[in-house]
């Protein structure tokens, strides 16, 4: 009698304790699945194991055995039937645009936000069926979309966001028509800023007001522009933006919090500044030198770059400066990865595809376009256990503590089974819809044609 009435003391004062209580009341926390003769990529060797059984628990890669894994009778264990595919983890892109992946720029600039946020919902979806498990958002207002992934409303990756890029005002990012200028103090800010899709900032100290927003709603690092950028109207691509004053006070602020700063630059002078700023992490690089190259590996700085498709240039008009500055960058892919492979850079890998529907369905293609500069399983292991080692850069702001990217015991279990070798051929990747048999995140199966 006693006892009833405590539980329902504590239901009553406390339902979180309630939940907790009902937990530990089910005899069967975890649900298990074992997957039987499949061959292991695992996110960092250049070939497959032999025959391996694999045993998830929860949401975690439990023991990884050649020897026969014995179910336990007494609980309820899913049995994949591997017939010798390859496992490997699920793959990640870090340099993601969750909202501005699909819709055009018209769209963008101009739709209600409903609209958007379940347009980038709709893709979410998509990117897990594409086999990306984890996207690390460099730019736009993804905190909700997130958040609603997390808890089950939507099915998507797990989302590192940035929030808001970062800029100064005529940067990359600055999407304002020369009526909307000058700002002055007080004024209702521009659309894109209302958004959360990026924050103007021109001073110290406004870099440092608009990073700690970022923080304050849960950005895992945080992203600024230094240079010029293609999609942008005010933006050249030679021109460097923020003072070295002011990316210091955004890694200052970022680094409080236990997190780092990423910038968008293409030039040696923006990517030199901003290393000189104690920025950890420099997103694409395509016209960068031997020595800024040099400079990069000496100081351990992350390159993130891309390889771009041709068809990117084709969101903008032609004939318009957006479409030339495009084609300028892609001429610089080739360089940036020749130095990124004669330095021994540390090479992230990201697609960066924005305001294209039809372009976000080949993001496993532009993953296999690797395979111009490196071998498939350099390329493998840069979309999973490389790009993993730089989401840890995030430290506490890590929104998914637990490995990533590999298949090892004792990682999160984010997995595909391809049906063939994708060392062998990394084109499967191309075709999700056909080569992924099985997609799981986090534990959870969201396909299974088997
Ligand atoms: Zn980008």
């Amino acid at each position: 009698m006693f006892i009833r009435i405590s539980v329902a003391m504590v239901v009553m004062l406390c339902p979180a304790g309630a939940s907790a209580l009902a937990q530990s009341q089910s005899a069967d926390p975890s649900p298990l699945v074992l997957f039987e003769n499949v061959r292991i990529f695992d996110g960092k060797s250049d070939t497959l194991s032999a025959s391996m059984n694999v045993l998830v628990r929860g949401n975690m890669i439990d023991k990884i055995s050649k020897d026969p894994i014995p179910t336990d009778p007494g609980a309820s264990t899913k049995i994949i039937t591997g017939g010798g595919r390859t496992l490997m983890p699920g793959l990640i892109d870090m340099h993601w645009h969750a909202m501005f992946a699909r819709p055009t720029i018209a769209t963008l600039l101009a739709a209600d936000v409903g609209y958007i946020t379940l347009m980038a919902g709709a893709e979410a979806t998509d990117t897990l069926m594409r086999g990306f498990t984890t996207v690390r958002d460099v730019g736009g207002p993804s905190f909700g979309l997130k958040r609603a992934i997390d808890e089950g409303i939507v099915t998507g990756p797990r989302i590192y966001p940035s929030g808001a890029m970062i800029t100064v005002t005529s940067g990359h990012g600055d999407f304002r028509q020369p009526f909307e200028v000058p700002r002055t103090l007080g004024a209702a800010q521009s659309r894109g800023e209302q958004v959360g899709a990026a924050a103007i900032a021109d001073s110290p100290d406004e870099v440092r007001l608009r990073v700690r927003e970022q923080l304050l709603q849960g950005a895992s690092q945080i992203k600024l522009t230094a240079g010029g950028g293609v999609a942008s109207p005010n933006s050249p691509l030679d021109v460097s933006t923020f003072t070295e004053a002011e990316l210091r006070a955004a890694v200052e602020a970022a680094e409080n919090w236990g997190t780092y700063v990423t910038v968008h630059a293409y030039t040696p002078v923006a990517m030199q500044r901003a290393i000189a700023a104690g920025v950890k992490c420099i997103e694409h690089g395509h016209l960068m030198d031997d020595q800024t190259a040099q400079l990069i590996a000496e100081k351990g700085i992350w390159l993130s770059t891309q390889p771009f498709p041709d068809e990117l240039a084709d969101a903008f008009p032609p004939g318009s400066s957006e479409r030339a500055k495009a084609f300028t960058v892609f001429a610089g892919t080739d360089r940036a990865y020749e130095l990124a492979k004669k330095y021994r850079l540390k090479t992230a890998f990201g697609t960066d595809i924005l305001f294209s529907a039809r372009l976000a369905q080949r993001q496993g293609e532009l993953l296999a376009k690797l395979a111009r500069w490196y071998t498939p399983a350099e390329a493998l292991a840069m979309a999973t256990g490389t790009n993993a080692q730089l989401l840890v850069l995030s430290g506490n702001r890590n929104p998914y503590p637990g490995k990533l990217g590999v298949i090892e015991e004792g990682a999160l279990a984010d997995i595909l089974l391809v049906d063939g070798d994708p060392i062998a051929n990394i084109k499967l990747l191309a075709d999700p819809a056909k080569n992924l048999v099985l997609i799981m995140k986090d534990g959870k199966m969201y396909k299974n044609t088997l």
